[in-house]
């Protein structure tokens, strides 16, 4: 039946008893689809936080890459591009070295074995290792060699449990014991991504009693402008007139005021780049040598900004990467 129809023989054909009868039906009809709603909502709100939750948790430190370089996305299939990533963020463990594994082991699973000498899958794990780092990636309750997501983790597990973020190249040697194997890898590896930094490495932009951070990496509601943004970096608060440090040793490539982020300083590091901004003055010039821990500038609230705090993102090709993985945040101790 027509809906305009139904209104229509509602206020027309029905008697007051009858039209009673229909609203209480109505109201019922609409409080049980509103309760079915809510629950279907719930349901999937903590289906996708299980889910992220399950791919998040793990070891923050160890060596990681940047972002994928072009011929990273057009060397590796699409479909395993996430597989790597995940691996990394997992098990602190770079995607672009997994990424060169899977390519020199099998191809990306194009030639899964056995082996002659008998190893097996994505990542060619003889049964014996297998058995001793083996995960399952996919969480199907499956430990299998031949599935992209529990041999990438698994190769993942093997070389964080060797050390991989002491000694990445001794660990990829303990992987398959063969020098060429380990320069193979490594130099596949640079080409999937320019930038290998051992998180920690990097110094805190801050005297270590401002550590906390206001505004983190990733979609927020701008504090100023009120709408949904995508944030590059960490906003850390502080007072105006705190020493800003820089992180590594490099070169300043910037020394001035630049839109929204005020006046900043931008260093070059050769495999990254480092913003601090919003400062109240900048001590350095362009072009500049400065070394890890030199004062750049100090803390101040210039450009879109609520208040005093350093903003701080660091960029690999260009693209913002989360500070967090590549930061030593201080004990507090010191
Ligand atoms: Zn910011």
């Amino acid at each position: 039946m027509d809906p305009r129809a139904m209104v229509i023989a509602f206020k027309t054909v029905a008697s007051p008893k009858e039209r009673k009868n229909l609203s209480v039906k109505i109201k019922y009809l609409l409080i049980g689809s509103a309760a079915l709603f809510f629950f279907l909502g719930l349901a999937t709100v903590m289906l996708i936080t299980a889910v992220i939750g399950s791919l998040g948790v793990g070891i923050t430190s160890g060596f990681r890459s940047g972002a994928p370089t072009a011929f990273a996305v057009s060397d590796i299939p699409a479909q395993y591009l996430p597989v790597f990533l995940k691996a990394q963020e997992k098990y602190g463990v770079s995607w672009a070295v997994l990424a060169a594994i899977a390519k020199v082991e099998s191809s990306f699973g194009l030639n899964m074995g056995p082996s002659e000498a008998g190893a097996v899958g994505f990542m060619q794990f003889m049964p014996g290792t297998w058995e001793k780092y083996k995960q399952d990636g996919n969480g199907d309750g499956v430990y299998d060699p031949y599935n992209p997501w529990d041999a990438v983790f698994s190769a993942a597990n093997m070389l964080h449990s060797n050390g991989f973020e002491k000694d990445p190249e001794k660990a990829l040697y303990l992987y398959n014991h063969a020098g060429w194997y380990v320069r193979k890898v490594m130099a596949i590896a640079f080409q999937y991504s320019s930038a290998m930094i051992p998180p920690g490495q990097g110094m805190w932009p801050l005297p270590s009693r401002y550590i906390s951070i206001s505004s983190g990496y990733g979609m927020r509601l701008h504090p100023v402008l009120k709408e949904y943004r995508f944030h590059d970096g960490i906003d850390i608060p502080a007072p105006a007139g705190t020493p800003v440090f820089a992180v590594q040793d490099g070169r300043v490539a910037w020394d001035r005021s630049k839109g929204g982020y005020g006046l900043c300083v931008v260093l070059n590091h050769g495999s990254c780049t480092t913003l601090y901004a919003h400062l109240s003055e900048i001590t350095v010039r362009a072009g500049q040598e400065v070394k890890a821990g030199e004062v750049v500038g100090s803390v101040g609230s210039t450009g879109l900004s609520d208040g005093p705090h350093l903003h701080f993102s660091v960029y690999v090709n260009s693209r913002p990467c989360n500070p967090e993985e590549w930061l030593a945040v201080p004990s507090g101790n010191y």
